[in-house]
């Protein structure tokens, strides 16, 4: 066996597989109930839609356009749509300059990571939080410190005016937070954004689930409150098709023209072609009676497991009671840790994802989050009664 003839670079050599993600392999086999991916139901795929949207712009001059290198910040349609709809919802008065249309916002993290973290640069991060944002953020070696949270999210009174003022930014994801489908309750956002004002920290606002309200009631984003303080990430991927890859970035201007150097330096700009067909898509306000949908399939989806949870369970097991988005966070006894847990559940071909994993420090590992949109009722039943007998 040669040795290698590259030698990785210290930043990558440091990047660790995880080991939870080598289990998960297994997941993709069909005959394992998996809670474990953070999938969309591809129920929701608007396919027809898409296809119709395809043909529409490779029957007229558009094609040229939407096949052709175009603009780093995005296509200009796209982004004004975007602006409208932040504007309307938010009260807010940004303009498409504040704009910058990404390839999933999985990509504006790591712009956001390049751009504000050096060696050691303190970042605030609520606990538990999303693994990708962790991931991403590690890369440029942070100095975590995190901030807990209850059952209305993110606890304000948690955040010191010290670590405020100390750290770089705050990353938070107010609505149906991946890992555990909480919302932050709209008197914690104000006291929030008015901690943050005081104290001029900047916000990463993570959104990527906040359409997906089962009753439809949104409350106002950080952004409203404090606009001059947050960084704004929304997503396509819970509301058309993850595959498509296409997110977007809303900030004050000097910001997002930062972003856009270093977006220009990883890809040029994301793809004309998907932009163009998620505008002919929504262009004309499709997404006012496709959502809908969405959020009555994972609603029904939610209760039912909720339902087998109640029903199976022994009494010492705790879970969220998720008002919107993909996930429900369980919390078992002490002793068990749910690493060990998830060995023995892929023997009986059952998975989740160990809550431990998305802790930045001293991670709980009594903890797990279930996904629940992409499997079907009966085997949600099925496999919740496989993980209870397990858990006694
Ligand atoms: N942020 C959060 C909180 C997420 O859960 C995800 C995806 N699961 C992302 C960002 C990345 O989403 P996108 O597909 O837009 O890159």
């Amino acid at each position: 066996m040669s040795s290698d003839i590259w030698q990785f670079s210290q930043r990558a050599a440091a990047l660790q597989s995880s080991a939870i993600r080598e289990i998960l392999k297994v997941t993709e086999l069909p005959n394992v109930i998996s809670f474990a991916g953070g999938l969309p139901s591809p129920n929701t795929f608007p396919i027809e839609k898409i296809k119709h949207a395809v043909d529409i712009i490779m029957d007229s001059d558009e094609a040229f356009s939407a096949l052709q290198y175009g603009p780093t910040e995005g296509y200009t349609p796209l982004r004004e749509w975007v602006k409208n709809q932040i504007n309307q919802r938010e009260n807010t008065h940004y303009t498409t300059d504040n704009v910058l249309i990404v390839t999933g916002s999985q990509q504006a993290l790591d712009l956001i990571g390049k751009a504000l973290i050096d060696n050691g640069t303190k970042v605030l991060v609520e606990t538990p939080t999303y693994l990708g944002g962790l991931q991403t953020f590690t890369q440029y070696a942070p100095h975590y410190v995190s901030i807990a949270s209850d059952e209305q999210g993110l606890d304000p009174d948690k955040l010191s005016d010290d670590d405020a003022k100390a750290a770089n930014f705050l990353y938070t994801i107010p609505n149906f937070q991946n890992p555990t489908g909480r919302r932050l309750s709209a008197e914690r956002r104000k006291k929030l954004a008015q901690k943050a004002i005081k104290n001029n920290l900047l916000m990463i606002e993570d959104d990527p689930y906040g359409e997906l309200d089962y009753q439809g009631h949104r409350l106002p984003s950080l952004i409203s409150f404090a606009p001059e303080n947050t960084v704004y990430l929304g997503s396509f991927s819970k509301i058309l098709a993850p595959g498509m890859r296409l997110g977007y970035v809303v900030g004050p201007e000097s910001f997002i023209r930062k972003l856009v150097q270093l977006k220009q330096a990883a890809d040029l700009h994301t793809p004309s072609y998907t932009q163009h067909i998620a505008y002919q898509v929504v262009k004309e306000g499709y997404l006012a009676s496709h959502i809908p949908t969405i959020r009555e399939l994972y609603k029904t989806r939610c209760e039912f497991m909720l339902t087998q949870l109640e029903k199976y369970m022994p009494k010492t097991v705790r879970w969220t009671k998720p008002e919107g988005g993909m996930f429900i966070w369980v919390e078992l006894p002490e002793h068990i840790d749910t690493t060990v847990l998830l060995a023995e559940a892929i023997k009986h071909n059952v998975a989740f994802v160990p809550g431990e994993t998305f802790f930045a420090t001293n991670p709980k590992r009594n903890c797990l989050r279930l996904a629940f949109v992409t499997v079907p009722e009966e085997r949600i039943e099925k496999g919740i009664q496989i993980l209870a007998d397990l858990i006694k």
